[in-house]
């Protein structure tokens, strides 16, 4: 398999060359760019949470940790007092760097059930949902964000499988077809938990951009700026009614 260097430089090289071209057409703002290229070079090692030993868990888990520091912040602030609220972020990012990482560590086993499609899928809408609900994106751009993670992972499986080609000796290793597959077909019980993470996931998916009031329901104070950015038509239709 590929080491953690070659995971993200690759995924963070075709992301950005990606994130570059979506610039030159138009698809995202200069703004949002360095995002998605980030975006990319996590999917580019988030396969490899379940590798005990891996620089990736350390470092995946860390930013895990830190968004939902941030999400407490920014959604506790509204409830309790500033030291309250900065006592749970430190709670949240203690434990889900030292507590979950540890508890994950047990729970997993290499190039199984987080080495598929499945949970490419399943991630992408995980980050598409988080970045509508908890950092404001419209819903075009929280897909994108998405669609940018699974970017990342699509690059880290088909690495896994080159590397698991020995061009020398003209034959293919025993890992080869245990990181591109739709799902852990040994584990079904895995399989169905993430399968039924990934559904549960539907209520908070954000809308179809291409619906005719993709507006922001459940972020009230962002609907009317951020629809208006991006499809001002849509926003004066919404709030005309
Ligand atoms: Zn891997």
């Amino acid at each position: 398999m590929a080491n953690f260097r070659t995971h993200i430089s690759v995924a963070a090289g075709i992301g950005a060359a990606a994130t570059s071209y979506g610039l030159y057409i138009g698809l995202w703002p200069l703004a949002h760019a360095p995002s998605l290229v980030v975006l990319s070079a996590l999917g580019g090692v988030m396969p490899d949470i379940d590798a005990d030993k891996s620089r990736s868990v350390r470092l995946i888990f860390t930013v895990l940790a830190v968004a939902a520091a941030f999400i407490a912040l920014s959604i506790g602030r509204a409830y309790f007092s500033m030291a309250v609220v900065l006592c749970i972020a430190l709670a949240l990012y203690v434990g889900i760097r030292d507590v979950v990482s540890l508890i994950f560590k047990f729970a997993t086993r290499h190039r199984a059930s987080w080495h598929s499609l499945l949970a490419a899928g399943g991630t992408s809408a995980a980050t598409a949902a988080l970045s509508y609900h908890f950092f404001a994106q419209s819903p075009r751009l929280a897909w994108i964000d998405g669609g940018a993670l699974c970017l990342g992972m699509l690059i880290h499986l088909i690495l896994d499988e080159c590397f698991s080609i020995d061009l020398e000796g003209a034959r293919l290793k025993r890992s080869f077809g245990t990181a591109l597959k739709f799902f852990d077909y040994q584990r079904p019980v895995a399989t169905t938990l993430m399968l039924g993470a990934t559904v549960a996931l539907w209520p908070w998916l954000p809308p179809s951009p291409y619906a005719p009031t993709a507006t922001r329901a459940h972020c009230p104070t962002a609907q009317v700026t951020s629809a208006s950015a991006e499809y001002p038509h849509h926003a004066e239709l919404s709030y005309s009614r």
